[in-house]
């Protein structure tokens, strides 16, 4: 596996995950687990911004340690760790920090969407991206699978490095970000992309009543059963493309554009769909929770591994930027 291409990727342990996470990221941390050699963290240090309760921090940490294996991370295959076992990639944020401009980071879109929401934003909000760009480069990664909003944040990440090559020598590699074009932005169920921060998700791991509760809160227009409706403007319809397969697809675009088929109708599909997709995951993650003992284990090895990556990253990184004395 030693020379295949580095994928890395992470999920802020900030609340329970939802099928955005899953159909934006976690599918293809999964799907690309054979081809890669990979890493996949747990963002704690990222969630701290939002998450300031160490007893939730810290089962969150292992609920989404769970959930990476209940759909079918291999430790085998995936290193899978928690963010803070390597501490170097603080250190090379703050090295980034200092090469960085002001103007560069008030551009990104997930601080000035913070900032218009909460003026007393704070200052990790601000530096999340040059975090993540240090998750990234001091991985030497060569691709980045995240969801569209992560977009923004991988194109900075790829010019710090190009930006540190500049000033100090060829250091790091350009990582590419991989977006499902398919996927872009999962909705969540006001039509607001799902996040775990908004109360607007559809739990990767929800109980029946549930995915019932949620679907049933997603808002409509108020046209009846027999008139046409425009499936790109629903945001049950939205959802539908991401459980709902063959033939009913098809069938549900074409009674929603020629009408004969309700919100409610649609939403009860919805509902079934879900709970088909769903059912299994939960059944998996059941099974694991029992054993904790275990999932503690993967993290703690995988952590070992990921913090000696990163210490032979940075010993080079502080050549580079002359702060070694020999
Ligand atoms: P938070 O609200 O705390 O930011 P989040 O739901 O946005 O949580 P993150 O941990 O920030 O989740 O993101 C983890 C991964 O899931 C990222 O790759 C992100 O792009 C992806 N992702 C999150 N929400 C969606 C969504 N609605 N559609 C597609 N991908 C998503
Ligand atoms: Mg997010």
């Amino acid at each position: 596996m030693n020379d295949s291409k580095i994928l890395l990727s992470g999920i802020q342990p900030s609340g329970q995950l939802h099928i955005g996470n899953y159909f934006g990221a976690m599918k293809q941390f999964v799907d690309l687990q054979n081809e890669y050699d990979s890493f996949i963290f747990i963002a704690d240090f990222h969630a701290l911004t939002t998450v300031q309760n160490p007893k939730e921090l810290n089962e969150n940490i292992i609920n989404v340690a769970i959930d990476y294996l209940a759909v079918g991370l291999d430790p085998q295959k995936t290193t899978i760790f928690k963010q803070s076992d390597s501490p170097q990639v603080t250190e090379l944020a703050w090295i980034f920090e200092a090469i960085t401009t002001m103007p560069y980071l008030m551009r990104a879109h997930a601080f000035k969407d913070a900032e218009a929401k909460n003026k007393d934003i704070n200052v990790g909000v601000f530096n999340y991206p040059l975090l993540m760009a240090a998750d990234i480069l001091i991985r030497d990664a060569d691709v980045v699978p995240v969801g569209f909003d992560q977009k923004q944040h991988v194109e900075i990440a790829r010019d710090v490095a190009e930006k540190f090559n500049r000033i100090y020598g060829e250091t790091f590699k350009i990582p590419e970000p991989l977006i499902l074009e398919t996927v872009k932005t999962v909705p969540g169920t006001d039509g607001q992309k799902m996040s775990k921060s908004h109360k607007n998700t559809i739990p990767l791991f929800a109980t029946n009543q549930e995915i019932k509760d949620a679907v049933m809160r997603i808002p409509t227009d108020s046209k009846g059963i027999e008139e046409p409706k425009n499936p790109e403007a629903d945001n049950i319809f939205a959802l539908h493309k991401f459980v709902t397969e063959g033939p009913e697809f098809g069938e549900l675009r074409d009674k929603y554009e020629a009408g004969g088929i309700g919100y409610k109708e649609s939403k009860e599909i919805l509902i079934k769909n879900l709970i088909a997709f769903i059912t299994p995951l939960r059944e998996r993650r059941k099974i694991l929770e029992e054993d904790t003992a275990s999932v503690r284990e993967i993290l703690k090895e995988g952590g070992k591994k990921a913090n000696e990556r990163a210490e032979e990253k940075m010993r080079e990184v502080r050549n580079k930027i002359g702060i070694t004395i020999s």
